[in-house]
C-alpha cells in the first residue's frame, strides 16, 4: 500500500478526471482556429473559466488567466516596471510566503527597489503595518494559507488595512493551498489579483490560473498572439485546462459540503500524537489552520531521517515544501515562526488528500508509530 500523507505538494487526479482522461479521443485542437474543432476548444476553456468564477465567486469582469500552474501565475502578479521610490518600502510580503512569491520578489526588488518581509505576526498585528508600511507601497503579498504549516491568514482584513495606507498598491493573494480546501470569494477579498494551482486540486499538474480584476493592469509575461487577454501568449493546454475545469466543479461540492475527511483524519492524528509515548509538539502558528495540515516537531529526531523511514514503507509526508526538499537550509517558514534552525530540522508537515480513506489513515499511522519506535530506540542505543 501507499498512501500520500503529503497532499500540500499534490494530490492524485480525483476519479473524475481520470474517467475524462481514460475516455479522450483527442478531440480539441487550436482554440484559436475557426473552423469547428477549434470553435469546440474554445468552449472548454469558456467552460473552465465559468467553472473557476463559480468556485471562486468571479464577476464577470474578472479575468481568468490560464497558465502553467502557480509559479507563473504568481510571478505575472507581481512582475512591475514603475520606477522605485526614494528610499520607502515598494514591495512587501510575509516572510513565510513561498518560494515563488518570495524569491521573485527578492529578485525583483535587486537593489532596484525595497522589499519588506513581514514576519506572521507583523501581518495579523494589522493595526501595526502602518508603522512599517505607507503611500509609496506599489504591491503586496499574502497567502492564504501557508503550505508548511497550513495557517490561514485573514487576507480581506489585512487587504482593507493596505488599501487605507496605499490605495495605489496592488494586492496579491497565492492561494495555492486555499482554493478547494476552504470556503474563499475573489470578490469579498478586496484585492487585485489571486493565484492557484490545478494540481493541488485534483487536476493534472501543468495548468494553473491567474485571476485578474476588472480595474488590475498588468504587463503581459509571455509576448506573441493574442491569447489569454493579450497576456500570455500560445497556444493554451486545453487537456490540461479541463481536467482543471473538472477538478474546480469537484472542489466546489466538497467545500459547499464542509466534507470533513480531512479533519476527521487530522483528529485522529492529534489524538495519536497526544497518545504516543515519545514527545510530539504541534507547531499550531496562528489562529487557524487548514483542515488538512499539521505541521509537527519530534525533538530529537531528524525530519528527513523520518521523511526516508517513512517512504520505505510506503507513506509520503514531508519536512516542509516540495520546492524546497534536498536543501540544506531550514525552512524559512519555520524560522520566521521563531524556531531554531536545529528545530525547523526536526519538524516533518502531515497533509491529508481530500478523498483520504480509513484504511490509508490506519496505515499510516501505524506506520508512523512503528518508524517513530524504532528511530527513539536507536537513538536510544546510540
Ligand atoms: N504557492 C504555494 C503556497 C504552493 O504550495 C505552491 C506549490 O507547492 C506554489 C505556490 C507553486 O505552485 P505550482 O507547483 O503550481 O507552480
Amino acid at each position: 500500500m501507499r498512501v500520500n500523507f503529503d497532499a500540500n505538494a499534490s494530490i492524485k487526479p480525483i476519479p473524475e478526471v481520470l474517467n475524462y482522461l481514460a475516455s479522450y479521443g483527442g478531440e480539441f485542437l487550436n482554440p484559436s482556429s475557426v473552423h469547428r474543432s477549434g470553435q469546440a476548444a474554445k468552449q472548454v476553456l469558456d467552460q473552465a473559466r465559468a467553472a473557476v468564477g463559480a468556485l471562486l465567486g468571479l464577476k464577470n469582469s474578472d479575468k481568468v488567466i490560464f497558465t502553467s500552474g502557480a509559479t507563473e501565475a504568481n510571478n505575472a502578479a507581481l512582475r512591475t516596471t514603475s520606477p522605485a521610490s526614494q528610499g520607502f518600502v515598494d514591495f512587501a510580503c510575509s516572510a513565510v510566503e513561498h518560494s515563488a512569491v518570495l524569491e521573485f520578489l527578492r529578485q525583483q526588488a535587486g537593489s532596484q527597489y525595497t522589499l519588506r518581509e513581514l514576519s506572521p505576526l507583523e501581518v495579523e498585528n494589522t493595526s501595526q503595518l502602518r508603522d512599517y508600511l505607507n503611500e509609496e507601497l506599489r504591491i503586496f503579498a499574502l497567502m492564504a494559507a501557508n503550505n508548511e504549516t497550513g495557517q490561514i491568514f485573514d487576507v480581506k482584513k489585512v487587504a482593507q488595512e493596505i488599501r487605507n495606507i496605499s490605495p495605489r498598491a496592488r494586492i496579491h493573494c497565492d492561494a495555492v493551498q486555499a482554493v478547494g480546501k476552504i470556503p474563499l470569494n475573489f470578490s469579498e477579498l478586496g484585492i487585485d489579483t489571486l493565484a492557484f494551482s490545478g494540481h493541488k486540486l485534483g487536476a493534472i499538474s501543468g495548468v494553473g490560473v491567474l485571476i485578474v480584476s476588472e480595474h488590475t493592469h498588468l504587463e503581459p509575461w509571455i509576448i506573441g498572439g493574442p491569447q489569454e487577454f493579450g497576456l500570455r501568449a500560445g497556444t493554451e493546454n486545453v487537456l490540461a485546462i479541463k481536467t482543471l475545469e473538472i477538478a474546480c466543479l469537484a472542489a466546489k461540492k466538497r467545500v459547499e459540503a464542509a466534507d470533513s475527511k480531512v479533519l476527521k483524519a487530522k483528529e485522529a492524528l492529534i489524538s495519536f500524537l497526544k497518545n504516543f509515548g515519545g514527545s510530539a509538539l504541534i507547531n499550531n502558528f496562528g489562529e487557524t489552520q487548514l483542515p488538512n495540515t499539521l505541521s509537527i516537531r519530534f525533538p530529537g529526531i531528524k525530519a528527513d531521517d523520518l521523511v526516508v523511514a517513512l517512504d520505505l514503507c510506503g507513506v509520503a509526508i514531508s519536512a516542509g515544501s516540495a520546492c524546497a526538499s534536498g536543501r540544506p537550509s531550514p525552512s524559512h517558514v519555520l524560522l520566521a515562526h521563531g524556531l531554531s534552525a536545529a528545530q525547523a530540522k526536526e519538524t516533518i508537515r502531515i497533509s491529508f488528500e481530500p478523498d483520504i480513506t480509513s484504511e490509508e489513515l490506519e496505515f499510516g499511522l501505524t506506520t508512523l508509530s512503528q518508524s517513530l519506535a524504532r528511530m527513539i530506540h536507536l537513538r536510544r542505543a546510540a
